[in-house]
């Protein structure tokens, strides 16, 4: 693709659209003309009619015509300009609060206008708040052949510059044959019945009036699912490609030492799952070819997803590779740390830990062991794939807590293995359940395993929801349960995604719950202590010198402690259901009933509700993903669990979900019948994002 083609221009070639226009879209992520084509209207105005005034009804937006009847200038006292204007059905007033001495003049009685605005009941009547209005003249029609849309826009940025930028853009595209070309293969589209792309982009820019506002607002129309389509596909392929690619490299063949197995298993004081031993024989047959395995191990919270992890480094171990383990946070990590170092104490084999709070000479001799392979195995945080990490002979690495770590970050790990000229096997493993559909596209450069069983004699957690204005009574629960010495947890949640607010949150409610509770012991974790400060209150809450620990969501992976079986989690509206279900996790451990209180900030909206209902019914992670996916509005964010996942330009993951088994039926299709439209789509959709991961690809793994 050149980029003089039409829709690579920039759009400082539009009439009207200067440096600081184009800085101003530029925050919208809009640069070229196809940019602009893609940044879809929010909603749409109808003025392809004018409404009788007295049929308008409060609430409702219209454009009406009418005569001036008179203008009311201001007075001392009210600061408002008001002109009644008149059809043959009745009177509507408009009201300016900012208004000039010409537009005043302007208005006289008799003068012709149309006004477009939103109804409201006022003082007199019908009214209209500074509608827009135009000045009629004899001959003059003032309705429009299509809706109207309505831009998302930017400080500083007009409305009608927007429109005017998009009606332009989109004549040249229309004016040029090879502008804007349909990627998007003729059969497919007739499969799914889609309009062609240019038809698509100039009926959601420009709606026929008989499109029904309703069929706009769902995001029903064949024009935006086409577009979602087509912005999954995009996606889809590029993941499907960056899998094919690595799979073409070398990796190192692991072969599983029985022997070293059967020992390592008679050490646990439990036998596998049968799920669990399925997802290890899995990865021992995947680690058994001389190609990299990747891996996506999915399992409920606490269905033993470490100690499979455990069985494969144990393959690599034996077979002579070295292994890595990353963890998301470094609590996680330190606990990895503890429970690897007590599984392989059997074996002679140390265990090395890397995070970015470890420094000095222990941090240098670390370094010194990876690079000269005596360190067999090393579990840390994302300090691990650092330019200054060198291993000898890196044979697996594994990434637990997925969901936190993006595309680029996996990718970065893989390269380190390079040395050996093989790459290594990968196996990621997540807690958050993510439904099927939405699996296949997020992780299509992956194979996916499911651990569906949780060991045995695990008792269900119950949970309630609760009003803030229980307060009392929870806390009056906590002295009870410390009384009986069990533990607690509560966990203040995120506060505008700010970790400095959380964690002052998370220290105010320690001191208030010290106070309403002086005979209970009372500790507090959050990001900002220092690693020794954390680990001491961790160990001290392990250890049961703590009744209740206070904590940020930094507790939410991992944490295993036994006798903790009551949660309380305050404002749980704030968190996705995921990551609700994931902290709940952390009660339920031990054979001893629990429970989980989900104290609520009153009210609660509808979908609030249903939310926090969900959660109540189900301790299955998987169907609670499915219906969060079902009840997550368009372009509703949840959370700040985005961070690393792929963000879409039109296509949404909760409307759009329906495409999604579509979508992997045509990208086989086009694989097979139309490798040609391959690399356009990739480039046309994941530009930002994908297109970095080929050039990853292609920079990290060319021989
Ligand atoms: P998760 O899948 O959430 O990472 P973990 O790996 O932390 O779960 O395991 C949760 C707990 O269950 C740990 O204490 C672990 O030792 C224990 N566990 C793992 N596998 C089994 C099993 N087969 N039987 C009994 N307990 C197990
Ligand atoms: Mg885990």
């Amino acid at each position: 693709m050149s980029p003089t083609e039409p829709h690579q221009l920039p759009v400082t070639r539009l009439t009207g659209i200067g440096s600081q226009t184009a800085a101003r879209l530029q925050k919208l992520g809009i640069q070229t003309l196809q940019d602009l084509l893609f940044h879809l209207p929010q909603r749409y105005q109808d003025r392809t009619r004018t409404y009788p005034i007295a049929g308008l009804t409060p609430g409702t937006t219209a454009l009406v015509c009418g005569n001036v009847e008179y203008i009311d200038t201001p007075q001392r006292g009210r600061n408002s300009v008001i002109c009644r204007i008149s059809d043959a059905s009745g009177l509507l007033s408009l009201r300016f609060f900012h208004f000039s001495v010409q537009q005043i003049q302007q208005l006289r009685p008799g003068t012709q206008l149309s006004c477009f605005g939103d109804v409201r009941m006022g003082f007199n009547g019908l009214e209209m708040v500074h509608p827009e209005y135009r000045i009629l003249h004899a001959g003059d029609d003032p309705t429009e052949t299509s809706l109207t849309p309505v831009y998302p826009l930017t400080e500083g940025l007009a409305q009608s510059t927007m429109r005017k930028a998009v009606r332009q853009a989109l004549e040249l595209c229309l004016s040029h044959a090879d502008a804007l070309q349909d990627w998007l293969p003729t059969a497919i589209r007739h499969h799914y019945n889609y309009p062609d792309l240019v038809e698509a982009l100039l009926t959601l820019h420009n709606p026929p009036a008989d499109l029904s506002a309703e069929t706009l607002a769902n995001g029903e129309l064949p024009a935006l699912k086409r577009l979602a389509f087509e912005e999954f596909l995009a996606h889809h392929l590029a993941l499907l490609l960056g899998k094919q690619h690595y799979k073409t490299w070398q990796a190192p063949t692991l072969r599983v030492n029985s022997a070293a197995k059967q020992r390592f298993l008679s050490e646990l004081p439990f036998r596998l799952t049968a799920a669990q031993q399925r997802v290890i024989a899995e990865i021992e047959a995947d680690c058994s070819l001389a190609h990299p395995m990747l891996r996506l191990v999915q399992g409920d919270v606490g269905s033993g997803k470490t100690l499979v992890a455990a069985l494969a480094a144990l393959a690599a171990l034996s077979s002579g590779y070295q292994v890595a383990l990353m963890a998301p946070t470094e609590l996680l990590a330190e606990q990895h740390f503890r429970n690897f170092s007590h599984w392989f104490a059997h074996t002679g084999t140390p265990v090395f830990f890397l995070s970015g709070q470890v420094k000095g000479k222990a941090r240098a001799t670390t370094l010194e062991a990876l690079a000269d392979g005596s360190a067999g195995l090393v579990i840390g945080t994302h300090a691990l794939f650092q330019d200054s990490v060198n291993f000898h002979k890196l044979g697996l690495v594994i990434i637990d807590e997925q969901h936190r770590f993006g595309v680029q970050q996996r990718l970065a790990l893989r390269a380190k293995g390079q040395t050996t000229g093989k790459v290594p096997h990968q196996l990621v493993m997540t807690a958050t359940p993510i439904p099927r559909t939405l699996a296949m596209l997020q992780y299509s450069d992956l194979d996916i395993s499911v651990i569906d069983e949780l060991p045995p004699g695990r008792t269900p957690v119950t949970t309630s929801v609760v009003p803030s204005e229980r307060r009392a009574e929870v806390i009056a629960r906590i002295s009870h349960w410390a009384g009986q010495n069990r533990q607690a947890y509560w966990v203040c949640t995120l506060i505008e995604e700010s970790e400095q607010l959380q964690c002052e949150a998370a220290e105010n409610t320690a001191r208030y719950l010290q106070e309403s509770l002086p005979d209970v012991r009372i500790g507090l974790v959050h990001g900002r202590m220092k690693a020794a400060d954390k680990d001491a209150v961790m160990q001290a809450f392990k250890q049961g010198d703590c009744d209740l620990l206070v904590a940020t969501t930094v507790i939410e992976v991992g944490v295993d402690v036994p006798n903790a079986g009551l949660m309380i989690i305050e404002n749980p509206e704030r968190l996705g259901l995921s990551q609700l279900h994931q902290l709940r996790g952390r009660v339920g451990r031990g054979n001893l009933e629990s429970y989980c209180l989900l104290l609520y900030q009153s009210p609660l909206s509808e979908t609030g509700r249903q939310r926090l209902g969900i959660l109540r019914e189900s301790n299955d992670g998987f169907v609670i993903a499915e219906k969060d996916l079902e009840l997550r509005g368009p372009g509703e964010i949840i959370g700040n669990r985005q961070t690393g996942q792929i963000q879409f330009k039109i296509a949404d993951l909760g409307r759009d979900r329906e495409l999604l088994d579509d979508v992997q039926t045509a990208a086989q299709r086009i694989c097979r019948e139309h490798p040609e439209a391959i690399n356009p789509l990739i480039k046309r959709w994941t530009g930002g994002s994908l297109q970095n991961l080929d050039e990853l690809f292609h920079t990290v793994y060319s021989p």
